[in-house]
């Protein structure tokens, strides 16, 4: 009978094993007692090494098998002859006495290739010469060895072994043969490769965030965290970074995060703040956690489709004590600067009382004397005293206003975006255009040089302008009230254009509202006439130049140019 690739399993299962078979055996096998093969087969299936598939166990069994059993020969060599696994039998030497089917379409060679060959056929170089020396002092000592090699096939083509080999003794103990079998098992390796560096890969991303990552179990178990978050603990002397973050979600935010992913539910950007151990200020982090479901791992949920699995939180922190410092070094300043304009205003506020009293001395006397004289009561002498006294008066008041001119403290030159400043006075200026119901068209120039200047006089003088056009639309009356802001690079300077549909200036307005205590609004109430004329001097201070733009007809339009541009890089 013939079956695959032409070879005779009759002649096969009749191989002449070696010089050494037992006078009288019989070629073939037989489930005959005396037989070498099979005493030593009953010696292997007593222990079978680990790792020996079930199959080729199964296989020898029935080869083995019982001597009474009825089953014939024939049928525990085509067993093992059809095994899935590839199979050869060696002498003790490891030349090929037996090759199964599964070996010649694993290895690519036909038997009549390999018999009588060393099996170091397959050796493809690749494997350490230690690995041979340590299979080969472990099968002389008459155990079973396994382990990987690197096989080439006919083809020239490597693939990675997993082979265990059984020495195969006779009755009286002496090492004869031995089994080999063997399988492909690159797939599996290429595959934790892979996932090695897929694993190393996610880690390097994960040390390279500048975030504090870390992933915990449903008890709050870390499985993995980054740099960062180790970073943290140095930082944190220790402390566990974790119990701090979680606590202070907890009491900061009102909720448990891992409660949170249990309950498959995720956050954003939750800002909490920690005490850090010798720091006087804490430290402000921005978290956001992710519920990730990962599957059963255990072998209980094998064969459950659609596992729940278990939930893990992914916890992100983002260290945001550097923005927090600022915004509140923002606000304290803020806060200095409304307290120090409040301050001013109140001095200003006594001063000009006080010198309103004050000056009600002389007019009063300059009254009396006025009345002398219409009386024809005219006294040269007293009259020049009286002279002297209101001088005097007067003199006291105008000291008393001087005494509470505020000192101007000079402002250092700095870089300024103009566009920037304009945004800051815009938006001190939101919750009056809200109320007044007024559109702004903010076209700002995408690039615009920067300005050697001062900060805080430029920053009024915007405001100087920005609150007039805001005037000018109170009074328009009805209508559409619309502001514009635009800013335009120029050659040598920055153009800002501030425009209102307001009344508009008439011609004969147009320079006289530069002028000290010029006040041409209805309703004059809080003003003093005082905003153009510093905005005029702020600009002269910038090399710049102010104008009520002549051809503009559909309200005001004032046009500022700012000199100082920073010579670029
Ligand atoms: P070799 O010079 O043959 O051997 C390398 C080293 O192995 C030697 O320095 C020595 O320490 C040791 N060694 C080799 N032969 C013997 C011996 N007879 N007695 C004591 N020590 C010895 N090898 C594979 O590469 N792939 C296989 O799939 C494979 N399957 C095997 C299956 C069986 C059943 C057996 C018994 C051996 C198998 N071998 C296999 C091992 C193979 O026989 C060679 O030992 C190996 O391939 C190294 O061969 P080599 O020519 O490179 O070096």
């Amino acid at each position: 009978m013939s079956t695959r690739k032409g070879i005779d399993t009759q002649q096969a299962a009749n191989l002449d094993f070696d010089e050494q078979r037992p006078p009288g055996a019989p070629g073939g096998f037989k489930p005959d007692a005396e037989l070498p093969a099979a005493s030593a087969l009953g010696t292997f299936l007593k222990a079978p090494p680990p790792g020996t598939p079930p199959e080729v166990v199964e296989a020898l069994t029935l080869m083995a098998g019982d001597p009474t059993d009825p089953l014939p020969p024939r049928l525990y060599f085509e067993t093992v002859e059809q095994a899935p696994v590839a199979i050869s039998i060696t002498n003790a030497k490891a030349n090929i006495l037996y090759a199964n089917a599964a070996f010649e379409a694993l290895t690519g060679y036909s038997r009549d290739e390999v018999l009588g060959q060393n099996e170091s056929i397959l050796s493809s170089n690749a494997t350490p010469e230690s690995i041979y020396q340590q299979l080969w002092r472990t099968i002389q000592r008459k155990r079973s060895w396994t382990g990987t090699l690197v096989n080439r096939r006919k083809g020239g083509e490597d693939y990675l072994a997993e082979l265990t080999i059984s020495p195969v003794l006779d009755a009286g103990g002496r090492l004869r043969y031995f089994l080999g079998m063997h399988r492909d098992v690159t797939r599996e390796h290429e595959l934790s490769v892979a996932l090695r560096q897929q694993k190393t890969r996610i880690e390097t991303v994960l040390d390279a965030a500048p975030v504090v990552v870390v992933l915990l179990d449903t008890a709050g178990r870390i499985i993995l965290d980054n740099q960062e978050y180790k970073k943290l603990l140095g930082d944190l002397r220790g402390r566990e970074p974790l119990a701090l973050l979680r606590s202070a979600l907890q009491q900061q935010a009102g909720f448990d995060p891992l409660a949170r992913a249990a309950a498959g539910e995720g956050f954003r950007d939750v800002e909490i703040s920690i005490e850090v151990p010798g720091s006087a200020s804490p430290r402000w982090f921005s978290c956001s956690g992710t519920a990730v479901n990962e599957s059963d791992t255990s072998l209980s949920g094998y064969f459950i489709r659609g596992d729940a699995g278990d939930q893990r939180l992914l916890l992100l922190a983002n260290d945001i004590t550097g923005r927090r410092r600022e915004i509140e070094r923002a606000h304290l300043e803020n806060l200095r600067a409304r307290l120090a304009e409040q301050q001013l205003a109140q001095g200003m506020r006594e001063a000009l009382t006080a010198a309103s009293y004050q000056l009600q001395v002389p007019l009063n006397m300059i009254r009396a004397a006025s009345g002398m004289f219409k009386d024809g009561a005219g006294n040269p002498a007293l009259f020049a005293e009286m002279l002297g006294q209101i001088t005097q008066a007067g003199e006291t008041a105008l000291a008393t206003l001087r005494a509470a001119m505020p000192t101007q403290v000079p402002e250092a030159g700095v870089n300024v975006n103009v566009n920037e400043l304009l945004r800051h006075v815009l938006a001190l200026e939101t919750d009056n255009l809200l109320a007044a119901g007024i559109i702004v068209d903010w076209q700002p120039a995408l690039v615009l040089p920067e300005l050697s200047g001062h900060k805080n006089e430029l920053r009024s003088l915007f405001k100087y302008l920005i609150d007039n056009a805001l005037q000018a639309l109170y009074e328009g009356g009805g209508g559409q009230r619309a502001l514009r802001l635009a800013t335009r690079a120029l050659d040598d300077a920055v153009e800002v254009i501030v425009e209102d549909n307001g009344p508009g200036i008439a011609q004969a307005e147009r320079l006289k509202v530069f002028e000290p205590f010029h006040i041409g609004w209805r309703n004059r109430r809080g003003r003093a006439g005082m905003g153009l004329a510093l905005a005029q001097e702020i600009v002269n201070q910038h090399d710049g130049a102010i104008e009520i733009d002549p051809d503009y007809r559909d309200g005001c339009r004032v046009r500022v140019t700012l000199g100082h541009v920073r010579a670029r890089d």
